[in-house]
């Protein structure tokens, strides 16, 4: 693997990823139509890169089983999460990844502490995990509707003010243990402008086969934009970490947002570096002994070894 390569998509990235401990403030530091002084004829072609890279390491991320990766990926309505979500695994393995929506809590969901159904979707070492909305809901809509709260059934006296700090630590540290223990925790903001959401919810209603898409509750969130907006931004400062970093996404161009969707995801796993695993001494031998017995199949007429027999010059 170039070094070159990576540091491209280090580089790339930086200027999206909210440093540890900065107070954000969204509308201030991070422009929803940012694009690199990129031009949209060059997106397919950088796509088309990234979406390689991350096919070559999630194969060799699926053959370890030290790792995992948990991408939570959050935005508000029209945001573009699904079409971000399709283009950039387009090309991995389906077997290696999986793709978890979080909506309203169930029943059953209400019964558990609040972090468990997100426990319950961790990927294996060897996956990636996507997670379509996340546990960061627990602090966003949660906290912009508090009456999700009292659904919560939290113990008397454990929901102050202070409920939200709280909350953040106990994430972190769950994503800190996550990391100890072997899974990358990467969590990517598509950041959207009221604009370009109005004009998405626009389009939604004037194209028919759209319409499905479009639900007036989505409407009734928009109303809420300002609080969105600062729960956004508390959020953001208080829960990029060293570990868990939070890259903020300019989602006003959905194709400038899958590059950079795409380009995080492989900065994950590059860090990573997942290894194919090697075959010791013994394991090799038993191999050889192994060939041979197969060489030894071989019908009258039949190459030993019609694999060799093809790929040498
Ligand atoms: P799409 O609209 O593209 O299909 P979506 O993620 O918006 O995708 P919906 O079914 O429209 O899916 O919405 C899910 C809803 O669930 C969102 O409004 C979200 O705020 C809400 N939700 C998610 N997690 C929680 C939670 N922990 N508590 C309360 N509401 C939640
Ligand atoms: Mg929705």
């Amino acid at each position: 693997m170039s070094d070159k390569r990576a540091e491209r998509i280090a580089d790339f990235i930086e200027p999206l990823r909210v440093r540890p401990g900065a107070k954000v403030h969204l509308e201030r530091d991070f422009d929803p139509r940012f694009k690199a002084g990129l031009k949209k004829r060059d997106g397919p072609e950088l796509l088309r890169t990234g979406v390689s890279l991350l096919a070559e390491y999630q194969e060799r991320l699926a053959a370890q089983d030290t790792y995992g990766v948990v991408l939570c990926l959050q935005a508000l309505d029209a945001g573009g999460k699904d079409g971000t979500i399709r283009h950039v695994m387009s090309g991995v393995n389906p077997q290696g990844v999986r793709v978890n929506s979080f909506k309203v809590p169930s029943a059953e969901e209400l019964d558990h502490d609040y972090l468990w159904r997100y426990a319950k979707r961790l990927p294996a070492r060897g996956e990636i995990a996507i997670f379509n909305r996340s546990h960061y809901e627990e602090v966003l809509v949660v906290r912009v509707h508090p009456e999700n709260l009292i659904r919560q059934k939290l113990p008397e006296g454990s929901f102050g003010p202070d409920i939200w700090d709280r909350r953040y630590r106990e994430i972190n540290r769950w994503e800190r243990y996550l990391t100890d223990n072997g899974f990358k925790v990467v969590k990517i903001f598509l950041n959207l402008s009221k604009e370009e959401q109005r004009t998405r919810f626009l389009k939604r209603i004037d194209l028919p086969e759209k319409n499905w898409k479009f639900s007036a509750a989505d409407v009734r969130e928009r109303r809420r934009w300002d609080d969105y907006q600062q729960a956004f931004s508390e959020m953001l400062s208080a829960t990029s970490t060293r570990w868990a970093p939070w890259y903020v996404v300019p989602a006003d161009r959905k194709w400038f947002a899958r590059i950079c969707a795409a380009a995080v995801l492989a900065h994950t796993l590059m860090e990573i570096d997942p290894q194919y695993p090697e075959v010791g001494e013994e394991a090799r031998k038993d191999l050889l002994v192994t060939r041979r017995a197969l060489e030894r199949e071989a019908p009258a007429g039949a190459h030993a070894d019609p694999y060799t027999a093809r790929h040498s010059p």
